[in-house]
């Protein structure tokens, strides 16, 4: 039995600065039904409580705790798999206010670590500073690889597009917290005592959201408020679809 909905944000809940009609009214019926809502974005620009205040600001009830960005995830893989050691960031705000609330330092150089994600102040100097501590040894670790992300006026260069550029010019390949890797289901399982059959995915990413769904084991439902269309389902097949989240309602049954 589903027992928690894990909503995507960009092109699920809102586009650009407002919220995807009905999205309010989806998630407080899921609650009154005793559901747990979490939300799950690969963005690393702001951290989790900027996040939630984002959703809170479009009209949509969002808590710290429910929340869940990539940011978070980058500083809480360092905060457990290697504590004490030094991070170069190539980011925004989100990922420094992470491991700063992590207790990851941060420096400008001599680092253990290069930490990526979309950077829109990402410069010839910035990639070469990060080549520099890659080829002194550090490891290479990423947000996520989305290439864009939606906004307004269309398509921008995402995350994934800066990575590219660290992984070409360092030949060394990114750890990636973000979707459509497992690692971010794992901590959401750990924190809310959840297994694989009781969570579900909402998101407008078949190469995001519908990939991490089939490759982490659960199920998923597609809307089409966002980038994917239903004419580009082949070998990643959602379990549902629906036109907005406005519609969204779990199955019935087991
Ligand atoms: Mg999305």
């Amino acid at each position: 039995m589903i027992k928690a909905v894990i909503f995507d944000l960009d092109g699920t809940l809102y586009k650009g600065k407002r919220a995807i009609d009905g999205a309010s009214d989806t998630l407080e019926r899921l609650r009154s039904e005793g559901i747990r809502t979490i939300f799950l974005t690969n963005a690393a620009t702001r951290s989790r409580e900027s996040m939630a205040q984002k959703l809170v600001g479009m009209g949509i009830r969002a808590s710290r705790e429910e929340m869940y960005c990539s940011s978070y995830f980058l500083a809480r893989y360092l905060k457990d798999n290697h504590d004490g050691k030094k991070v170069f960031v190539v980011g925004e705000q989100g990922i420094l206010d992470e491991l700063d609330g992590a207790g990851v330092e941060h420096v400008d150089r001599g680092a253990d670590i290069v930490a990526v994600g979309l950077d829109r102040r990402f410069t010839y100097e910035k990639l070469a500073k990060a080549l520099a501590e890659l080829q002194n040894g550090a490891m290479l670790v990423a947000s996520n690889k989305d290439g864009t992300f939606p906004t307004e006026e269309g398509l921008m260069p995402g995350a994934g597009s800066i990575v590219a550029s660290v992984e070409t010019a360092s030949g060394k390949e990114a750890y990636v917290v973000g979707k459509p890797n497992c690692y971010g289901l794992e901590i959401i399982k750990r924190d809310c005592g959840l297994s694989n059959e009781e969570i579900m995915i909402v998101g407008d990413r078949l190469d995001t959201d519908i990939k991490f769904a089939k490759r982490c084991g659960i199920r998923s439902a597609l809307v089409l408020s966002g980038v994917s269309k239903k004419s580009e389902i082949k070998d990643l097949v959602p379990d549902y679809i629906f036109e907005t989240v406005a519609e969204f309602s779990l199955p019935s049954g087991p």
